[in-house]
């Protein structure tokens, strides 16, 4: 199920077969200590079908 998706998700490419995936199957906010926040993106591939992570800046 997709929710709460943000406007700003860039696109990701899949680490195996290089596929641009435009949406993520979620997201969440990593906020380390003194660091900015970044959001983070879990993307399943549609060709190949490998989940892979990726973060916006
Ligand atoms: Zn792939």
């Amino acid at each position: 199920m997709i929710m709460g998706i943000p406007e700003m998700v860039y696109m990701a490419k899949c680490s195996k077969c290089g596929t641009e995936v435009a949406k993520p199957e979620k997201t969440w906010t990593l906020a380390p200590k003194g660091k900015k926040a970044v959001t983070v993106g879990l993307y399943k591939c549609p060709s190949c079908g490998a989940f892979f992570r990726a973060s916006s800046k």
